[in-house]
């Protein structure tokens, strides 16, 4: 029998949660972001879910060509455009619409031989300050692009550094309304965060935590907040059991000692798996569907819960380390992230090639 850890992906989740975007921006179009392997969650996966969205947006090219190979013809971003010139022929051949952020990639396409011109997403620097034009060198890459026989439509694309916090928004849109105000073209600005905190609408959104049930404004804001579903599941079971006595350590480095009597169990999960090594004694998980704290280190293949809560649970029990449940219970993957120390979106991401993953219906 393989470790009884896995992963499961809730298809119905993300559909319903692609539903939350659309009631949003009910006049936008929206994209759905599937970089990353869609947020670690399997673009085919994630496709059965998604693809009520009107395009895909990613960054890989090879996940743009499994996105055609099954079967989708709509629209689909590269968000970063393409890395070299000759990525422009699989953008010609594979219909790709592609941003373009520095003069480069203006070079080469205007050295590309195709039939068919692209429809390119021109990319400014409204504050971010990683990819784009700043607002001076806009207009200009602008009248370049309009000039090349390679270029179709011309749309503007920014993206905001502060959508989830204090800071806010309201300079990067007042800087990009200034450098745009007189040019043509559909316009594409929102996250997840500046969607669902700031309503930023335009012609498209771009929406990806959110499609991933997990909030990016947490902890202000939680999923039900936002009525978000788990798109994720990790689940594992307790291999073993031991009962401890006052001042008895668990696990690597000691770190955990015993005040007085308690049952531990061993849960066939660890950093190797993808569940992050910095969670720290107090982490939540669900046993057998009900709540309870991991205690002492992470180690590669196990961690440890508590059990002294718990007396019916023992070696079989059903472990959530985030996601879904027995019983209809919910741990969302934002609360052990942030015990960690860092945010759903990079937990999701980093399960393990060493876990199955697979699609569930429900
Ligand atoms: C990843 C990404 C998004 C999606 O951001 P979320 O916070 O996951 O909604 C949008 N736009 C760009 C340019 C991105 O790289």
């Amino acid at each position: 029998m393989p470790r009884p850890i896995e992963a499961l992906v809730h298809v119905p989740a993300l559909a319903h949660n692609l539903q939350r975007a659309r009631a949003l921006a009910p006049d936008a179009r929206v994209w759905a972001v599937v970089k990353a392997n869609a947020y670690g969650h399997g673009i085919e996966r994630a496709y059965d879910g998604l693809r009520g969205a009107d395009g895909f947006a990613l960054l890989d090219l090879a996940e743009a060509e499994r996105l055609r190979t099954l079967g989708w013809r709509g629209p689909i971003l590269l968000l970063e455009g393409v890395f070299e010139p000759r990525d422009l022929e699989l953008c010609s051949r594979l219909d790709l619409w592609h941003a373009v952020h520095c003069n480069e990639q203006i070079d080469w396409l205007a050295a590309h031989k195709t039939q068919r011109p692209h429809r390119v997403f021109l990319k400014m620097n409204s504050g971010m300050n990683r990819l784009g034009f700043t607002p001076t060198a806009l207009r200009g890459a602008w009248a370049r692009l309009d000039a090349l026989p390679q270029v179709d439509e011309i749309s503007l694309i920014t993206h905001f550094s502060d959508a989830d916090g204090p800071r806010g928004i309201a300079h990067q849109i007042a800087a990009f309304e200034t450098a745009t105000q007189d040019l043509p073209g559909e316009r594409c600005l929102s996250n997840s965060a500046a969607l669902l905190r700031h309503g930023v609408k335009n012609d498209w959104v771009r929406a990806g935590i959110l499609l991933y049930g997990s909030a990016p404004d947490f902890p202000e804001h939680g999923i039900e907040h936002w009525e978000l579903r788990p798109t994720m599941t990790l689940r594992s079971r307790i291999i073993a059991t031991q009962t401890l006595a006052a001042g008895d350590t668990v696990g690597y480095g000691s770190s955990f000692t015993a005040p007085g009597p308690m049952r531990v169990g061993i849960v066939a999960c660890g950093y190797a798996d993808g569940y992050p090594r910095l969670c720290p004694t107090g982490t939540p998980a669900l046993v057998d569907g009900r709540r309870t704290r991991t205690i002492g280190r992470v180690s590669m293949d196990m961690l440890e819960v508590d059990l002294t809560e718990l007396p019916d649970a023992g070696i079989g029990s059903e472990v959530t380390l985030w996601g879904r449940g027995p019983g209809g219970s919910v741990l969302p993957i934002d609360e052990v992230a942030r015990a960690a120390g860092t945010i759903g979106y990079e937990l999701m991401c980093a399960v393990a090639p060493r876990v199955t993953m697979r699609g569930a219906e429900d």
